[in-house]
């Protein structure tokens, strides 16, 4: 009893629940700029945040001295100290390092977090210090990256709005996280200012940036996923009256949160989200992010599993929610080996199962590869989505005004994430994507740039930037 017609069912209900044509993709793209304008019309306007970042000034190459980050998002938190000489081509090696938060500091007191991030931060500028004379009194400038949702009030300060990634400091939750950080320097003896609060992907955005003005927009697909964009003042309704000198303001989207009914949904996407612990938030992130794909997919061949023996006999271990990490799975999506072996072989390994026979690795792979492909082509019209917002799509005629010279304007898209940058398959129908999306002719105007450690980077380089703005 193998069953292969009931498995072969799932496989195509699975497939035309996904199925992202490219007409569908261009509703996700509208849908993606209607939200944009609405939340940036009202507070609660949307599900998109479009949370203001007060960054009015992104870095130009120009910066100069000896700066600090400190990017905090994770399991592991990374102190990075960077020398700027002035000209773009000339970051020096930035010195980086980084470091596990304990598991117990994650559901702790923010005291109690941020002191030991103030201690571990200290060690590190005496230890990079000393070859050039540490001295206690001088005073250095830090940008701080943040890669939770934070309500910023200013370049420097924010509020946490919450907790994401097994994190949960209750008494941090409605306060300012760049505040705590300061009373932790203190507290700590370590003559540190926190001249930037940034979220991480505006890091990206800063980097990129600084190696190329074209760049308009920064997203990161890794675990989770989010991006940012330069946006005119006057378009952001619901802060009246803001003003910057540059007339610009990057916008935080938190676009993780995105919802449209024309995101392709299935009865997996369905459950995944029921039993998160935030069930109806971060729906374009559950369907895209590394986090969760490997979770889809081992739903989809669980369901599989009941429904005929093909897997091998004891799948126990396969209805553990999140057995299947991402980057197992795009292993064996990415198999080339002959008959599969990979597949094979991871799958045993994970599952604990003899033998898989061929054609259920085939199975495997196509399941896989489903999940990757709508992930990465909603990714594709997220993106093209936010180049609409702003005009860059090429689009000739919206709203019965013809676009003329932005047609050609080149825009550059700063680009991280674990998905993008180590899954080569999501990458390549990513792009495919844009370019069907967009045509040849105008997605050879929108570059894709891997900016590498942004985060960090970039959030030094905004520290420079703001500081060499104040007098
Ligand atoms: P972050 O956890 O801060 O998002 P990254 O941007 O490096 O860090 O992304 C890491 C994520 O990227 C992992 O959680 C995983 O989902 C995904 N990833 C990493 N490597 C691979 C890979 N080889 N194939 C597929 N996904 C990967």
């Amino acid at each position: 009893r193998r069953r292969w017609r009931r498995v072969l069912g799932v496989l195509r209900e699975l497939e035309d629940a996904c199925e992202t044509p490219v007409g569908r993709l261009r509703q996700v793209v509208d849908a993606m700029a209607v939200e944009m304008h609405a939340g940036l019309a009202s507070e609660g306007g949307s599900k998109l945040k479009m949370l203001l970042t007060f960054v009015d000034t992104l870095p130009n190459g120009n910066e100069k001295g000896i700066y600090y980050a400190l990017d905090l998002g994770g399991t592991n938190f990374r102190v990075l100290q960077v020398q700027l000489e002035g000209r773009r081509s000339s970051i020096f090696p930035p010195e980086v390092e980084q470091q596990p938060i304990p598991q117990h500091l994650m559901t702790s007191t923010r005291e109690d977090l941020f002191d030991f991030i103030a201690a571990s931060l200290k060690e590190f500028v005496e230890r990079k210090e000393v070859s050039f004379g540490y001295s206690p009194e001088k005073r250095r400038e830090l940008g701080f990256t943040v890669s939770f949702p934070v309500k910023q009030t200013s370049v420097s300060s924010g509020i946490l709005i919450r907790w994401t990634k097994g994190f949960a400091i209750h008494d941090m939750v409605g306060k300012d996280i760049a505040e705590s950080l300061q009373l932790a320097l203190a507290r700590n003896g370590l003559n540190m200012r926190v001249v930037a609060l940034v979220n991480d992907t505006v890091g990206t955005l800063a980097l990129g940036h600084y190696h190329d003005p074209d760049t308009v927009a920064a997203v990161i697909i890794g675990t989770g996923t989010n991006a940012c964009y330069v946006e005119r003042t006057d378009a952001i309704i619901k802060c009246q009256g803001l003003v910057t000198t540059s007339g610009l303001m990057v916008v935080n989207m938190e676009w993780g949160s995105f919802w449209s009914s024309h995101l392709p949904r299935t009865s997996y996407d369905i459950d995944l989200d029921a039993e998160s612990p935030n069930p109806n938030e971060q729906g374009f992130e559950k369907m895209i992010s590394g986090m969760y794909l490997g979770e889809i997919v081992r739903r989809v061949i669980l369901r599989m599993s009941q429904e005929s023996d093909i897997f091998g006999a004891s799948l126990s271990n396969l209805s553990i929610p999140f057995i299947l990490r991402t980057p197992l799975m795009a292993a064996m999506h990415e198999d080339n080996s002959p008959d599969l072996r990979e597949v094979d072989e991871k799958w045993r390994e994970m599952l604990e199962v003899p033998e898989v026979p061929k054609k259920a690795r085939k199975v495997i792979v196509k399941v896989c590869d489903i999940v990757t492909r709508r992930a990465a082509r909603l990714a594709a019209a997220g993106i093209v989505g936010i180049l609409k917002k702003i005009g860059r799509d090429g689009g000739s005629i919206t709203g019965g005004r013809s676009r003329g010279d932005a047609r050609m304007r080149r825009s550059v898209v700063a680009i991280e994430g674990g998905l993008y940058t180590s899954y080569t398959m999501f990458r390549e129908y990513l792009l495919e994507a844009l370019r069907e999306i967009l045509g040849e002719d105008d997605a050879r105007h929108v570059i894709l740039k891997v900016t590498e450690d942004g985060s960090g980077l970039g959030a030094a380089l905004l520290a420079a930037a703001s500081h060499s703005s104040t007098p």
